[in-house]
């Protein structure tokens, strides 16, 4: 017999469920097995991924797999400990020393995940009395690491140094401190860093960056002091980093909860990412290859010139985004539907992101299907 304690649990979670599936924003898992060139299998079908992070084809290169496989023989399956205590495998020191020079920082600090560094990094550098001022399209983990902060958080309009820096002079808190994206993992567009930056140096607020969907594959000149990022995207392995001031990074050692009190990542994750950084700067070319794809599909489907290797398709509707979604599943083309809470009420839609790894006929033949699948149906 259920307690009723359970009981209650499951009422709960079912009422919640249903208001979620009423409004079209259910979300489910799909098993799927991806597989070289961008391929992936689910419920038996063969598709080409057009919705992951990958953007350089890394997570499958097989000198990325057997770096991996070889330091699971040579340190394990896992850590064993928090980096402070045995789990500093002597693979981050190399990790470390490359990111370092990869971002033009004097450090780098590696963390489980982009999602540990941010709401990590973030409370170390401001707390109660202070005030974070965050893009309102950053991503979800910057919101998080603000409100852990205990700091005032304030949004400012999306890539608007002028509303920033309005509202840096409206506030009088003890250090501010402003965080955006390089490249907006939703939308593609990236970031005025110049005129952001311009507006932190009037203000005296320190500026952070989240290069999740840059690194790896665009370019920018960064003035912020610091830098963080994903090795989960183009590096197609794990984890994220905090790279800047050696001092900086030194004091995040001693302070950042979601270094000191969480394991160390696995080895095979570290090797692996090593030598996705080297592939990164040996054959520059794969950088290309991920643009030149979105700007194939942007102009076969009349938009203009990509920001990023991500381009959004908005359709609003949450129900349209994922009727799209699944005609092209049927077209063999996985492309995941975006809703809201991840964009805004009213502005879900598909988020196509290309890779290295896509042939330019999957891009045409993924044009050719959104043209026919949803575009034509829109205009009719
Ligand atoms: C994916 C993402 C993260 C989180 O990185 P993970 O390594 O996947 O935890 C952080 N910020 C942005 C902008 C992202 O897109």
């Amino acid at each position: 017999m259920t307690s009723d304690a359970e009981a209650s649990l499951v009422r709960f979670a079912a009422h919640k469920l249903e208001a979620l599936g009423a409004d079209k924003l259910l979300r489910r898992l799909h098993p799927t097995q991806r597989g070289g060139d961008a391929g992936a299998t689910r419920g038996g079908a063969a598709l080409i991924s057009f919705c992951d992070n990958d953007y350089l084809g890394l997570s499958q290169h097989p000198d990325v797999k057997s770096a991996a496989a070889r330091a699971a023989m040579d340190y394990g399956a896992g850590a064993g400990a928090s980096r402070l205590i045995t789990g500093d495998c002597p693979l981050y020191a190399r990790l470390e020393g490359d990111l370092a020079q990869m971002k033009g920082c004097e450090a780098a600090l590696v963390f489980g995940s982009g999602y540990l560094a941010n709401i990590s990094t973030i409370p170390v550098l401001a707390g109660a009395g202070d005030a974070v001022f965050l893009d309102e399209r950053a991503h979800a983990c910057m919101f998080a690491g603000a409100r852990l902060s205990g700091a005032a958080v304030e949004s400012f309009a999306h890539n608007d140094a002028d509303d920033l820096r309005r509202r840096l002079a409206g506030s009088n808190a003890a250090r501010k401190l402003v965080l955006t994206e390089t490249v907006f993992s939703m939308d593609g567009d990236r970031a005025p860093l110049s005129a952001i930056g311009e507006a932190c140096a009037e203000a005296d607020a320190w500026l952070m960056t989240d290069d999740a969907h840059g690194f790896g594959v665009v370019a920018l000149d960064n003035p912020a002091p610091v830098q963080m990022g994903t090795l989960s995207k183009a590096v197609g392995a794990y984890g994220g980093y905090v790279c800047g001031p050696r001092a900086f990074i030194e004091l995040l050692i001693n302070r950042a909860r979601g270094l000191i009190y969480t394991t160390g990542l696995p080895p095979p994750v570290l090797a692996a990412a090593i030598e996705a950084l080297r592939l990164m700067r040996d054959e520059p070319e794969r950088a290309a290859r991920a643009m030149s794809n979105a700007a194939l599909f942007s102009t076969r489907i009349g938009l203009g010139a990509p920001q990023s290797a991500v381009v959004p398709l908005i359709l609003a509707d949450a129900e349209r985004a994922l009727q799209a979604s699944a005609a092209l599943e049927r077209e063999g083309l996985l492309v995941t539907a975006i809703r809201p809470p991840t964009v805004a009420v009213g502005t879900a839609r598909l988020r196509f992101s290309f890779s290295a790894a896509h042939a330019p006929e999957d891009v045409a033949r993924l044009a050719d299907a959104v043209t026919r699948c949803v575009l034509a149906e829109t205009s009719s």
